[in-house]
Formats: structure tokens, C-alpha cells, sequence
């Protein structure tokens, strides 16, 4: 009888670690989102300085009949590059602004590291251009509206990852690579109103139905604790199952 439930305890949890395990096959250390600065952590004269880009971001986005639009600034304060959404005018999806901008910067002034300078958006940053921006080695990215708004509240589609997850990735590009300081809500108030319409009521091509739930608290609990209960999990589904089928004969 004891040995019949030991096998049966044993299988279980075998089921259950090799089920667990080929769920997280990466050989990569799961790593928490970088920090977004947001308004409120700033100071007046912080804010004021990414407010006044911002804006001029914005501007630039308007005066284009655009809605994406970026451009990078040197330390300095020099605005040396400006682009727009070039998608729809090339028939290229992947014409997002921040790689149009980039792109033009680096063919006017052979830039290939731009630790020294800042990336200014409307809108924060899908996958591919923030992979993009750390493979420039920008030392800021400031955006006006985030992929949360974009896609809950406007039904854009959006491909559903925060800018921030992916940057907490760039640790592989470089053994003293430098994370880029994401600064979030820059302007939202305008961005948000002015240059992002309601794309609900108003449907364009890009419109989608979303599908939000509030965030859970514990989204970003650590890998050691997902996989133990994985494990526990799926050990006890193999156990109920293992019962129930071993009753059967
Ligand atoms: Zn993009």
C-alpha cells in the first residue's frame, strides 16, 4: 500500500519538475524591469528641460500631419536629428520614427555610439526600436504616451511589451554596458490629447479591441519562486490524475 503511493508521490513530482523545467528553457537570468522616471520624480528644472524637447517633439509630430514623431538631442542641448512615422510613405512597417530619426543620424554623421545624446518620443517605444536604441547605446529614451495608454485606452495596436522589460535585457550587448534611463509621461498631458486621438470611436487601420486587466502586484515576482510553484502545481495535477486513474483499475 505505502510503496504503491510512494511510486505514485514520486511520479508526481517527476511529471511535475520536467513539466516546470521545459517551461523555462532560457539560459538567461529572468531580470526585473528597469526604473522609469516618471514627472513626479523629477526635479522643476528637470522637468522643465524634457518638457521644453518634448514639446518640441510634439511639434514637430503636428506640423507633419504624424503622430509618431522623435528626435535626439546632444547633451549639450543641441537637437542634431528629427523623424517621423515614415511607415505608411515607404509601405515599410518597421519605419517607426525612432529608427527613421536614428537612422538619418547616422547617416549624416556616422554615429555609431550615442551614449552622449538623448532619444525624444511621443510614444514610448515598441520592442524592435528600443532593442534599436540600445544597440546605439543611447543614454536616454523620453517618451510622451506609454504602450499601456496606446493600447488600452486608444485600441492601438501594440506589440504588448513595456519598453522597460526589454532594457533590463541589454546587459548581454556589452561586458560594461550601461542601461538607458527611461523617462516615461514626459508631456502626457499633450501627447495623450493632442497628437494620440481616441482610436476606439475614431477606427483606423490600427484599431484593435483590448484586452487590459489591472496589474497584478505579483507580475513581477522572482523566477526561483514561479518555477517552485510550478512544480507544486504541476505535481499535484499529475497526482490527482495518477489517483483518479489508478482507482479506475
Ligand atoms: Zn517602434
Amino acid at each position: 500500500m505505502y510503496k504503491k503511493l510512494y511510486s505514485i508521490l514520486l511520479i508526481s513530482i517527476i511529471i511535475g519538475l520536467s513539466s516546470a523545467c521545459s517551461n523555462h528553457a532560457s539560459p538567461y537570468p529572468e531580470r526585473e524591469p528597469t526604473k522609469v522616471l516618471r514627472p513626479a520624480d523629477l526635479t522643476a528644472e528637470e522637468l522643465a528641460y524634457h518638457e521644453k524637447y518634448m514639446q518640441y517633439t510634439v511639434d514637430l509630430a503636428l506640423a507633419n500631419k504624424a503622430i509618431f514623431s522623435a528626435i535626439i538631442v546632444h547633451n549639450n542641448g543641441t537637437i542634431v536629428c528629427e523623424g517621423i512615422n515614415m511607415g505608411f510613405k515607404m509601405k515599410d512597417n518597421t519605419q517607426h520614427a525612432e529608427i527613421v530619426v536614428m537612422q538619418n543620424c547616422s547617416k549624416l554623421y556616422s554615429i555609431q555610439n550615442y551614449a552622449n545624446y538623448s532619444l525624444y518620443t511621443t510614444g514610448e517605444s515598441c520592442v524592435m526600436c528600443q532593442a534599436a536604441i540600445m544597440w546605439n547605446y543611447f543614454s536616454k529614451v523620453i517618451y510622451g504616451t506609454s504602450i499601456k495608454t496606446l493600447y488600452c485606452e486608444k485600441c492601438m495596436g501594440q506589440v504588448l511589451i513595456d519598453s522597460n522589460v526589454i532594457n533590463a535585457y541589454g546587459v548581454g550587448l556589452s561586458d560594461d554596458y550601461a542601461p538607458v534611463q527611461i523617462y516615461g509621461d514626459i508631456l502626457a498631458n499633450v501627447t495623450n490629447t493632442k497628437v494620440f486621438l481616441d482610436y476606439c470611436t475614431n477606427k483606423k487601420v490600427w484599431t484593435v479591441t483590448p484586452n487590459c486587466t489591472a496589474p497584478s502586484s505579483s507580475s513581477s515576482s522572482n523566477s526561483g519562486s514561479t518555477i517552485t510553484m510550478n512544480v507544486l502545481i504541476n505535481a499535484l495535477i499529475a497526482l490527482v490524475a495518477i489517483i483518479g486513474f489508478s482507482s479506475l483499475l
